[in-house]
This record gives C-alpha cells, structure tokens and sequence, in this order.
C-alpha cells in the first residue's frame, strides 16, 4: 500500500457551505455521488424491519463513515437499533417511519465520526500521571510499576482501571485494548481490572496478562479461568467486552514460558501482544531477541507489537510474511523519547497499523486528536514532507486500522450496518475552530477533545459535554486519588 497522500490543490473555504449553516449538506463530488446510489439502495433495504426497535435517529449530520471506500464526508444521517446496532447510514433525510419511543438527534452543523478505536492502553495508569518526566522507559517503570506496583490494595485496580476507561471514553475513545497488567497483585485484585472494564459501558478487549512466574499447569489453569470469567462477562445483554486476548509477558526474562503462552494463544484462538524494540539504548538487546520470537511462532497473523520502533529489515521481512501487526502509539512515544516508527515504511510492507494512547502515565492524557496530531506532525518533521502522512490516513489507523489490529473490525472502527452504534458528534464552533474546508483535515489539526458534543456506544448516549453519564467522575477521582495516597504511605512506610 502507498500510504503517500494523493496531494489536492488548494482548497478554497466552502463559504456556501458554511453560510447554509442549518442544513450544512455538503457539496456533493462525483464519489459522493456514486457513493450515494449504493448507501440509498441500502437505506432502502433495511428501513423497514428497523421501524419497530429503532433506538436513535442522527439526522442532518455530516458524516464521515471511514468504511471501505467510503473517503469523503456526507450530509445524512444514521439509525441504531435498541441492541445498539447500526442498522441504516445514509446521505439525505431518512424516510421511513419511525417508533414513538426513537429518540431523534439533529446533528446541524456537527461532524458524526465512528468512536476511536485505541490499539495499546494500560488503564490503571491514569491515576499516576507525571511521574518521571524526564525519564525514559526503564527508569520510568522503576520510577512507577518497581516502586509502587507491590503495594496494591483490594479495590485499587478496579477504581484505577475504572477511571481511565471513563477517562478514554470522554476523550473519544469508545474502544480499548486493555493490555492490562498485574503488577505485584494477587490473581483476585488482579482481575478487578477485568470486573471494572465489563461494568462499563466502553467496549474493551481484554489483553489477559497471565503470571509466567509459576509452573505451567497452575498458567494453564489461570488462563482457563480467565477464558471461562471472559465467557460470562460476554454472554451478558449489552456486554461491553468484545473479546478476549494475550498479553504476553515471557519474551523479557523467562524465555521457557514463551512457547507455553505462544501455545495457549493459539488453543484458544487469542491474538496476542508484546511491548517491544520501545527503547532506544535498549535496541540492541531487543534485536537479539527476534530469534526467540520467531523460533516461539510469535510473529503470526494476529499478533502485534506496542511500539515497535527500532526495527531492522530482516525483523520487518519476517513481520510482514508472518502477517503480524504493530500498534503505533506516538504520544508514549514522545513522552519517553523512545523514537519514531517508520509508520510509512511498514504500511508500505504491508504491516497492519494501528495506534494506541499507551497507558496514561506515560503519555499522560488518553486523547486521540492529539495522538493523532502528535504521529503526524512527527512524521512530517522528520520526513520533511507534509504528504508523508494526510489527516484520513491518521484517522483511519485510530479507528479501523486499530480495529482491524485487535480483531474486532467486524464490529467497530466505522459506521456501517451491523456494526456497533459507537460514533462521536464533534461540534465544530464549540470551540470555534474557523472555516471548515475537509471535515478530515479538520478534526486532526484544528479540534480537541473540547470539540466532543457528545459520545454514543451501542447507541446509547454516554458523554455530553465533557460530562459522564453513568457515573460520577468527581467521586471516582476521590476515590483514585484516596488510594494512590494509601499505596504511597504503604510503600514509605516500608522504606
Ligand atoms: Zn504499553
């Protein structure tokens, strides 16, 4: 794939546009036009068995899809049913007839977007933002995970897991790979982690971080439970787990292990994922381990890797022909000073991309627009080529591209029938953010998370505002804030 961005000549402000503020429709290009035929047809089809259960009609929106040949935005609208599915997106009005109890949204003026798709999170982590600033990867984790992560207390990961998918889903993140991570916690505390992520309305993988420092049989036998509890929480109505996944851990320490949990992955059909080649000054120890990958069977479809920046050719040979990924997470990665991935080059080897926040600590505030900014402008700083990267191409990786990354495409990542109803409303003038020439454009330079309207998952409206609707931000920061105090005076206390 070329990921070069087919270069426009300037745009001129669509003053027409703008100026026919209430209806906002934009002009129509050829693709549109063709795009159209096909999107009526099938607003045709379904409009009828949708009438009954219809749980949200978005109308008058400008809508970018991010589906499959589907580049430019539309003035329409879109209709979730009441399991939260996305049952018809079109251009123009909605025809159909509607049941009383449809709540209908008229998006004048705004942008309606698929929710963000982030590829790479440690949620716990929002509560211990700042820390080592100055530092990169290893003394940061010495600084964080070595100095604080033995002194958990029950309760801790949940409140803590808790609060950054809150803190994510006002951000627009609406789906997660939680590639969690147990610390010095007990199996029990540990798996809060899972508890807080399925009492919440974000749809998550679970990234199951097993303890490799145990015979095999008693890992097996974690992970069969972890598989079993993964069951319950999905088969719930209105689950928000999608789906259950590996975080694998054995390739930095304990090398026998990695087979094991390689083997386990594939018993149950789990994609896994590794931090690795993160570190600049630790390149050369990481390279040397590429062997024991390749020889564990690692480096598969459905597998990725976080971060993934100081590759060598023969590394990205392999990646390519073994089909595995690699999650770009460019805030982490400038807040660390780990490096810049060569996002180009591997979309070019045909490498599936898709990008991650990381954990909270290490980028420090889980946004998608300034992720998205921050890879971009990288990207064109060192490249010195502003069409080394266009703004679509960065917002498709942070939705579909992460999606297809974590295996969940089928369900997220666009705004598609059948898919989840999981869309942002971004209200361009609230901040202004002046003239909007292309919608794309727009988003990745121009807004931030102040430009969220609101926020749906499942069809549900979650965020308005800023504002949390399911629960109350304000006490689930106390309470945070209350236990990192505990764990702090625990860790002291045993200095
Ligand atoms: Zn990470």
């Amino acid at each position: 794939m070329n990921p070069r961005y087919s270069k426009k000549s300037t745009p001129q402000p669509r003053r027409s546009w703008r100026a026919a503020a209430s209806s906002r429709r934009y002009p129509w290009s050829d693709t549109e036009k063709a795009m159209n035929l096909k999107y009526l047809a099938a607003a045709a089809l379904c409009a009828c068995s949708a009438l009954a259960n219809a749980q949200v009609l978005v109308k008058n929106a400008t809508l970018l899809t991010l589906a499959e040949g589907q580049d430019e935005p539309f003035s329409g609208y879109l209709l979730a049913d009441a399991d939260g599915a996305i049952v018809a997106v079109g251009p123009g009005s909605y025809s159909g007839e509607l049941d009383y109890a449809t709540s209908v949204v008229d998006a004048s003026g705004m942008l309606v977007v698929p929710g963000f798709v982030s590829a790479h999170n440690h949620l716990w982590q929002t509560a211990f933002r700042g820390l080592a600033i100055d530092e990169e990867l290893w003394p940061w984790l010495k600084a964080l995970h070595w100095t604080y992560g033995d002194f958990f207390a029950d309760g801790d990961f949940y409140w803590f897991t808790l609060h950054g998918a809150m803190d994510q889903l006002a951000h627009g993140i609406t789906t997660t790979y939680s590639h969690s991570q147990r610390l010095g916690g007990s199996e029990a505390q540990y798996l809060e982690s899972l508890a807080a992520e399925a009492g919440f309305s974000q749809h998550f993988v679970f990234s199951y971080n097993g303890n490799v420092n145990q015979p095999e049989q008693d890992y097996r036998s974690d992970f069969a439970a972890f598989m079993a509890l993964s069951r319950d929480y999905m088969a719930q109505p209105g689950a928000s787990m999608l789906a259950p996944a590996m975080h694998s851990v054995a390739l930095h320490g304990n090398l026998p292990m990695l087979k094991v949990e390689m083997d386990v992955a594939a018993e149950y059909g789990l994609g896994a994922q590794f931090h690795y080649l993160e570190q600049y000054s630790r390149r050369e120890q990481d390279r040397a381990e590429w062997p024991d990958l390749m020889a564990a069977g690692a480096v598969r479809k459905g597998n990725s890797f976080a971060h993934f920046i100081h590759t060598t050719d023969e590394i990205l040979d392999d990646t390519a022909a073994g089909g595995a990924g690699m999650s770009w997470n460019p805030l982490s990665n400038g807040r660390l000073a780990s490096g810049l991935a060569d996002i180009p080059g591997y979309l070019e080897r045909g490498i599936p991309v898709g990008m991650g926040v990381d954990g909270a600590a290490s980028a420090d505030i889980g946004d998608p627009f300034e992720n998205m900014r921050m890879g971009m402008y990288a990207l064109r700083m060192q490249h010195r080529d502003a069409g080394i990267m266009s703004p679509l191409q960065v917002m498709k990786l942070h939705t579909m591209g992460s999606a297809e990354l974590i295996g969940v495409a089928d369900k997220v990542g666009s705004l598609e029938p059948g898919k989840r109803a999981d869309f942002l409303v971004l209200d361009p003038d609230s901040p202004a953010t002046g003239a909007l020439f292309y919608p794309a454009a727009h988003i990745v330079a121009t807004m931030s998370a102040d430009n969220i309207d609101a926020v749906y998952v499942d069809g549900k409206l979650r965020v308005k505002n800023g504002e949390i609707l399911e629960q109350d931000m304000d006490l689930v920061q106390q309470e945070v804030e209350k236990r990192v105090a505990d764990i702090v005076a625990r860790q002291q206390a045993a200095q």
